[in-house]
């Protein structure tokens, strides 16, 4: 058993590759899907379906996350809403098809869409993660109203200055849970004071998520929470054995 991910060049080079998805429904109201290392969720609301990060910018993406609609029987739903933990382009990806398919209402916080858009293009990799507006920028204490549900966003700078993290509620059976994201899962790569502003926001989002009473909590790499195994167990789990996302609220501490 180890006690920490294991995080290499290989993880990072295989955010790229589009060759292979899987998806799963883990809540009654929450689908996950996911290439080899990022994963995005689609969230069922009253107002429609919130779509939680965008992987890569790549159409297969897009195609990948209806598909986990269509299979959780939920096509009739139209899909309203995009919202972003962070402007990197391996959770920003699919938005331009999101928009222009859908009409999405798109949530980013400005620090990070500034990013995004003054992020240099870099041969080989599709620029059109950048080829959408965002309508609301969010911010620390923000909440995204989604009919009879909605996300508290809270800000934790660190991985990137505008990075935000999510609690919203899910369903097991009928159950409420208490979902946690934290949006940026490491400290940014040599860089000491962000190192330091990641470790704040870890805390303050340990509290927030205690304060919230989350039990579960999600990741958007699947490196951090064996998340492939998860998927996997989810996508023929039987109604009576156990969620393998609820893991209570010290678990998620
Ligand atoms: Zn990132």
């Amino acid at each position: 058993m180890r006690n920490k991910p294991e995080l290499t060049f290989d993880t990072i080079k295989r955010m790229e590759d589009m060759t292979w998805f899987t998806h799963a429904q883990i809540f009654d109201d929450l689908l996950i899907v996911a290439q080899k290392e990022t994963v995005c969720y689609v969230w069922k609301t009253s107002t429609g379906l919130v779509v939680i990060d965008g992987i890569w910018p790549d159409e297969r993406v897009y195609q990948e996350i209806l598909s986990a609609i269509h299979n959780a029987g939920w096509e009739k739903e139209r899909i309203t809403k995009f919202v972003m933990t962070h402007g990197h382009i391996d959770h920003v990806g699919c938005g331009k098809w999101l928009k222009d398919n859908h009409r999405v209402k798109t949530f980013l916080s400005e620090t990070d869409d500034i990013l995004r858009l003054s992020t240099l293009s870099e041969e080989g990799r599709s620029d059109c993660w950048k080829d959408f507006e965002i309508d609301c920028y969010i911010g620390d204490g923000d909440v995204i109203e989604c009919g009879d549900k909605s996300i508290s966003v809270i800000s934790t700078p660190g991985h990137t200055a505008g990075c935000m993290s999510f609690i919203f509620p899910v369903h097991d059976n009928g159950e409420k849970h208490m979902a946690s994201i934290f949006g940026g899962t490491t400290a940014p790569w040599g860089d000491e004071n962000g190192k330091e502003l990641q470790k704040k926001s870890v805390l303050k989002f340990m509290k927030a998520s205690l304060d919230n009473h989350c039990d579960v909590t999600l990741t958007n790499h699947t490196v951090f929470d064996n998340g492939l195994e998860r998927i996997s167990y989810s996508r023929s789990r039987l109604s009576y054995l156990p969620n393998i996302y609820v893991i209570g609220e010290k678990g998620v501490q």
